[in-house]
């Protein structure tokens, strides 16, 4: 499996980090080792001083396609939950300075959190809300009617390049508010207001 994350796709964020908002999507892939499952616990990692979280709706590819036509992306899943995509964010601006790849800022192991699947049939139905509190603070707050590429043009797009498979995921971006984490911080994921994902910083 692989997992996909959508940089850029809340046009808030791309500001705060002084970036453009972008005309067609951009992603970038992590590997199965950035995962975390059930609520285990972050070890920021020794090649970063400024680690931050970016709370993102994730959804589950649930069966194999190519080429797919936006009006039948609604067909390729069926769960989602709550991801946190880690980024080394000094790391990242040395990388983007210099013109090269990201890996080491974002797909480093544990950089990839991921919360309980529920049912993905109240995103087709409307936009949904989701929030990240920070040690019981409000620290981000989503709506995925914010979305710069919606979750449908996002599979279509993506599916262009890279087949999609049953299992892949996709983490669909993040809005405003990323902050850097430290020791002893606990993340917690709210889709819907439904806790999702909890993890503490270690
Ligand atoms: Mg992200």
């Amino acid at each position: 499996m692989k997992i996909i994350c959508i940089g850029r796709n809340y046009a808030d964020h791309a500001k705060e980090l002084n970036n453009a908002v972008p005309t067609s999507p951009l992603f970038f892939l992590k590997p199965d080792t950035s995962l975390l499952r059930n609520n285990a616990p972050f070890f920021i990692p020794n090649h970063s001083n400024d680690v931050h979280h970016e709370l993102e709706l994730v959804i589950k590819i649930n069966r194999l396609g190519k080429h797919i036509e936006e009006r039948f992306a609604h067909k390729y899943y069926s769960e989602m939950t709550m991801g946190l995509d880690f980024t080394a964010r000094d790391v990242q601006q040395n990388c983007k300075k210099n013109g090269l790849p990201w890996e080491i800022a974002k797909a480093f192991d544990g950089s990839a959190p991921l919360g309980k699947f529920v049912s993905a049939e109240p995103l087709k139905n409307g936009d949904l809300k989701f929030e990240l509190l920070k040690n019981g603070n409000l620290q981000q707050s989503g709506d995925t009617r914010d979305m710069i590429f919606s979750i449908h043009q996002i599979i279509s797009y993506i599916s262009k390049f890279m087949t999609l498979k049953i299992g892949d995921l996709i983490y669909t971006g993040t809005p405003a508010g990323v902050s850097k984490v430290e020791k002893g911080d606990i993340l917690v994921g709210k889709l819907d207001r439904q806790e999702l994902l909890s993890c503490k910083v270690l």
